[in-house]
């Protein structure tokens, strides 16, 4: 799409501008029934996309220039609204660009929006965002997923031609997978988080969601690449020479890993059918091998990611206290005639604005946090997660990818999980030990349910191997699926 797009500008069969119009019009005619946007820059979007035609007259146009994108609301966006879906950041302006979004707009990018999304991307199904519930385009009443939902649903609805998420334990891929798009999260430090609000910072990534691998492919690799003010990210150099560590033995054909511990009972029996099927037609390739391998500490993943993850959260979110960012009591006569101290404004401000998810992830991340605590929870899930990143690494070392599903099911309905926690937890299960190790995987659409509900393949890749992932996900896309 990016490519044609491209093309069709350059041999002026179209302009930006008139690219753009057309995906404002796509939003205002499909936003009422799918809600993915929390904000549209229309003004903004008209002048990139005037700058972007004359970056074409100049002759100075890349593959992005004009492309219109939207940003999950995590994302610092300079001068705009950025609220992560939460109350307690509804009146807070971005004072400057993520790095992601400083390097697009060089790029020449035309930003459509802010998307919704889980508030601070805590959840599977968008939700929990303070402002409303995003539908799944391809089926009204069944969930986006989350919690990158709202970009997932305005990739598919073509509200945008490709959005950006972040993925902390699956909301890149899972959202894809519900919303029948590709999603890649990409290796740890592959792509800065500057910019980016932080949920747990040592498993957040930023990520492209796109119509096919190919765009995918094109907004990460502009994305990708060392930046001074994220200490995490690695430069395109020092991501080659990792990638090139491990030298397969077997060039001339793709070994594809599946993992015994993710074909169980859990899932789907479609889903397990649908990606039997894609197996056997890349297998009559000749150009994949299939092996089974073991992943054994996948099973304590869940309960690993949830100590860990909402460990950081407790510490990253911290900040919103009612006296540096967005919405405070110190602005509310009548609840600031009720605090009497410093703590009372801290924990009232926060009480009032921070969503139930929110709060009982910040509760249950203290606690592991807390003197007594420590050892038996925190510390545990570090050695765990050591246990499951050297899993990974181990069969990484005799496969070239390994398939999962995305999610055990596809889409559910919006309203059918969201008062139980675990349950929602648990259509994370194959996404979150790919945090835990660090690296890459996308999810790919490979096939519907008879109810129109897209089904999700995980195809996960050795560090800084995206190449290798995008490679599989093509010859995927050319098989012919129903
Ligand atoms: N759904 C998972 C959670 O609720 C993952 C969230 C994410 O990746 N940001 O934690």
């Amino acid at each position: 799409m990016i490519k044609k797009l491209h093309q069709a500008i350059k041999n002026k069969e179209t302009s930006a501008q008139e690219i753009t119009e057309k995906y404002l019009a796509n939003i205002k005619a499909k936003e009422p029934q799918i809600k993915a946007y929390l904000l549209v820059t229309e003004k903004l979007a008209k002048e990139q996309a005037q700058k972007a035609d004359e970056m074409f007259a100049r002759g100075e146009a890349g593959l992005l220039t004009g492309i219109p994108i939207a940003l999950k609301d995590n994302f610092l966006l300079d001068g705009y609204p950025a609220t992560s879906a939460s109350k307690i950041l509804e009146k807070f302006i971005s004072p400057y660009d993520a790095t992601v979004v400083e390097k697009l707009k060089k790029a020449g990018i035309v930003f459509l929006g802010k998307t919704n999304m889980d508030e601070f991307a805590m959840g599977s199904s968008t939700e929990n965002s303070a402002f409303q519930t995003t539908h799944n385009p391809r089926n009204l009443d069944y969930v986006p997923g989350g919690s990158s939902g709202g970009s997932a649903a305005a990739v598919a609805a073509e509200e945008c031609v490709v959005a950006l998420g972040s993925d902390t334990g699956g909301s890149i891929r899972q959202p894809a997978s519900f919303c029948g798009v590709v999603g890649l999260k990409p290796t740890y430090g592959a792509v800065s988080r500057y910019g980016l609000m932080a949920m747990a910072s040592s498993l957040d990534q930023i990520g492209p969601l796109a119509n096919s691998v190919e765009d995918a492919e094109i907004l990460f690799e502009a994305i990708r690449g060392k930046d001074k003010m994220d200490a995490t990210s690695v430069s395109l150099a020092e991501q080659e020479k990792i990638k090139n560590r491990k030298k397969t033995e077997n060039q001339q054909k793709i070994k594809v890993g599946l993992p015994k511990e993710c074909f169980s009972d859990g899932v789907d029996q479609e889903v397990k059918d649908e990606i039997d099927k894609t197996i056997n037609q890349l297998s009559e390739t000749g150009q994949f091998v299939f092996e089974e391998i073991s992943l054994p500490h996948l099973e304590y993943a869940l309960p690993c990611y949830y100590i860990i993850m909402a460990s950081e959260v407790s510490s990253n979110l911290a900040r919103f206290d009612g006296i540096r960012y967005g919405q405070s009591i110190l602005r509310d006569e009548e609840q600031l005639s009720k605090s009497s101290s410093m703590w009372d404004i801290f924990s009232i401000t926060r009480g009032k604005y921070f969503g139930s998810e929110v709060i009982r992830r910040i509760m249950l991340g203290t606690y592991s946090l807390s003197s007594g605590y420590y050892d038996a929870y925190y510390l545990k899930a570090q050695k765990v997660r050591r246990l499951i990143k050297n899993d990974f690494e181990n069969a990484l070392n005799s496969v070239d990818v390994i398939f999962t599903p995305t999610s055990p099911t596809p889409a559910f309905r919006i309203g059918e999980k969201v008062d139980d926690p675990v349950k929602m937890y648990l259509s994370d299960i194959y996404t979150v030990p790919i945090n835990l190790a660090g690296v890459p995987a996308m999810s790919m659409p490979i096939a519907k349910t008879n109810d129109n509900l897209p089904i999700g393949l995980q195809i996960i890749g050795n560090y800084f191997d995206e190449a290798t992932i995008f490679k599989v996900g093509k010859k995927i896309e050319s098989l012919a699926y129903a």
